[in-house]
């Protein structure tokens, strides 16, 4: 979807785009292929696509994959995306849908005028993910985030055993770093903890503020994470997971030792660090994913 294409619609439909809904547009061909790639989909593959705007990526999602499930909030762009694709509401259905039938002469698959695989719901994502938890385990996540609820909305989907297999997902590159990183990193945090617990990080590519309409105040990546294959904490013990590492983190520069004081006794934690050997006098960031894991297991078993 060329610029000028992108333009069209916006002037046709008078539509004056919101910045709070994080209304900047993908329009740069080689960045959009190069994301569609990443996501290494065939037919065999289902599609969750959050914040499909006026399409872009959506409709080189449908020539490659075998359906997509695309939610938007912005009414006004709910409406260019049923024209453009030729989607319909139907009664009892919970999404906009192809018009016709999927048959064998519905024109050749991926025909982006007359998809019969898209399917969109117009909706707030973060709402409908808490609203509707579903099963996203065979889906995978493919999107150009909206900036400002990117991380909420990845920490939701990311956990447990029912997350995507596969997320690749443009968003601020501060919090593509964060993603990404490493023990000891600045940017080594919760966010990295709560998502890396479930995902491997495959890596992230950047996409220059040329590359959107208008273009965005800040710098943007495009991360590529995969489903761990087996899960690395059993699910009873993910909530006293997340409640340590966001207790370890509550204050950076000190003693996380002393921080989880406050949740747990003296002694079960002065027992666990010496099992571990972890200094008493380490902060959060030194320790890696590994050890919060291990820490969890001491801290949750009784005796
Ligand atoms: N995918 C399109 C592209 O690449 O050009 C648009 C990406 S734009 C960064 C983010 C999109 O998310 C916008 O269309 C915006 O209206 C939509 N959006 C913002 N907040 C949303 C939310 N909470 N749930 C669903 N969509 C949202």
């Amino acid at each position: 979807m060329k610029l000028t294409e992108m333009r069209e619609w916006l002037d046709k439909r008078d539509i004056h785009l919101t910045k709070s809904l994080g209304q900047n547009f993908l329009h740069d061909a080689n960045q959009l292929e190069r994301i569609v790639a990443s996501a290494e989909l065939t037919q065999a593959d289902k599609i969750l696509e959050i914040g499909p705007g006026l399409g872009p990526l959506t409709e080189l999602l449908l020539q490659k994959a075998g359906e997509v499930l695309a939610i938007e909030k912005d009414g006004r762009l709910v409406k260019v995306l049923a024209e453009r694709f030729g989607l319909v509401e139907k009664e009892g259905a919970p999404a906009l849908s192809p018009a016709g039938e999927k048959t064998e002469t519905a024109g050749p698959p991926g025909d982006p005028a007359h998809p019969d695989n898209l399917f969109l719901v117009h909706d707030d994502a973060l709402e409908f993910l808490k609203r509707e938890p579903r099963d996203w385990s065979e889906w995978k996540l493919v999107a150009n985030l909206p900036y400002s609820v990117a991380s909420p909305i990845l920490v939701e989907l990311a956990a447990g055993a029912r997350a995507p297999k596969m997320i690749v997902a443009t968003l601020q590159l501060e919090v593509a770093q964060r993603l990404m990183a490493q023990t000891d990193d600045d940017n080594y945090g919760i966010l990295t903890l709560l998502v890396q617990l479930d995902f491997a990080p495959r890596g992230l590519f950047k996409i220059p503020p040329g590359c959107f309409f208008p273009s965005p105040d800040v710098d943007s990546a495009c991360v590529i994470l995969e489903r761990r294959a087996q899960p690395l904490l059993p699910e009873n013990l993910r909530a006293s997971f997340v409640k340590i590492v966001k207790r370890a983190f509550s204050q950076r520069r000190k003693m996380m030792l002393k921080l989880l004081k406050q949740d747990w006794p003296k002694e079960k934690l002065e027992a666990a660090f010496a099992e571990l050997k972890i200094s008493p006098q380490e902060r959060a960031e030194k320790l890696s994913l590994e050890q919060f894991i291990k820490i969890t297991y001491l801290l949750t078993t009784s005796s």
